[in-house]
């Protein structure tokens, strides 16, 4: 089996426990690519999934030589795994899209189409998520006006990964070599034509998400800290404005104990006070410790993942860049 060095068009899926959403993923993949009659080729990142998705790719990788698998030795994480897929993928242009049916991929024509028309980047903007439930659709909406309104990059609302991208941009993606990937803040970064296509987000055929409130914070942090110094603004604006204020209730203290013989006391005042400032140094602790593990962490400079098994053949068996 000879793999095709340059197809017209990569699939990247990354796969983290959705053994009962591939064969149907497949399928629909298949047909959205065959009725665009061009060269195309699949690739599957196995993200440490811990039901038998693993075994599911390794059988279509036999049934059907346009599929590839890069299996990982453990769970890195979907940014990660996508990384992994334009690592390795060899086509003109790449689409990246989750395999839990979320994104349908009847829509990939429509993407191909726009970027046929010149544009670089077509993303797949989400008019509706009805597959969501209420609380992932308020946190996500929120999120995406905060990093909006904090960062100059002009990141597109409401807009996942799904999303098409011409060679260009997969060849500078990979120069990009931070460890915290935000790969849609990254794209927007690098520019391009871009443009969109609407369309309704399912919700997820089978299994659960596997983006638990953890994980999201910390991908919504990887999002602003990679993104923009606004918190780190906020904080010293948050120092300034504290200073002030206390300063002026000093000289009022100062005033009332000399001049008006008064003198404040109140173990309340002390209290709420000391725990106030208590909590804004902390927080402000916090923010700055966000960015020095962002430094911490490319200082180590680590593979970003490790493949343990994979069917691309050796010359591309992807360790990590760099
Ligand atoms: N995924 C992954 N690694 C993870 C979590 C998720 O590769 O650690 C994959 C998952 O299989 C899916 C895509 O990333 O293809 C999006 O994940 P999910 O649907 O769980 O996230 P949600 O849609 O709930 O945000
Ligand atoms: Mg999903």
């Amino acid at each position: 089996m000879e793999r095709n060095s340059s197809p017209a068009i990569s699939v990247i899926v990354p796969v983290y426990n959705e053994e009962k959403n591939l064969p149907e993923l497949y399928r629909r993949l298949k047909d959205a690519l065959l009725s665009l009659q061009l060269p195309h080729e699949l690739i599957f990142v196995n993200d440490g999934s811990k039901d038998k998705s693993l075994l599911e790719l390794l059988r279509l990788g036999q049934e059907d030589d346009s599929v590839f698998y890069i299996n990982f030795s453990r769970n890195f994480g979907h940014q990660i795994a996508v990384t992994a897929g334009l690592d390795a993928c060899r086509g003109a242009c790449a689409v990246i899209i989750d395999g839990d049916l979320q994104d349908p991929p009847e829509l990939i024509p429509d993407l191909y189409r726009k970027y046929q028309e010149g544009h670089e980047v077509v993303y797949a903007q989400r008019a509706s998520r009805d597959g969501d439930g209420y609380f992932k659709k308020i946190t996500a909406k929120l999120f995406y006006r905060i990093l909006r309104a904090s960062t100059s990059t002009d990141i597109p609302l409401d807009t996942g990964d799904f999303r098409l991208i011409d060679r260009k941009v997969i060849d500078y993606l990979k120069q990009m070599p931070e460890q915290n990937k935000f790969l849609r803040g990254q794209i927007a970064w690098l520019g391009f034509r871009q443009t969109h296509v609407l369309f309704h987000r399912d919700s997820r055929r089978h299994g659960t998400s596997g983006y638990p409130l953890g994980k999201m914070l910390r991908f919504a942090m990887d999002g602003i800290t990679g993104f923009s110094d606004a918190p780190l603004q906020l904080v010293t604006r948050l120092g300034f404005t504290i200073s002030a204020v206390s300063f002026l209730i000093i000289l009022y203290a100062v005033y009332s104990h000399f001049l008006l013989h008064r003198t404040i006391t109140g173990w309340t005042s002390l209290i709420i006070s000391s725990m106030f400032i208590g909590g804004v140094q902390l927080l402000s602790i916090g923010v700055i410790g966000e960015y020095v593990s962002r430094i911490n962490r490319n200082v180590l400079n680590r593979p970003l993942y490790i493949v343990q098994g994979s069917n691309l053949g050796s010359q591309s068996a992807v360790i990590a860049p760099q």
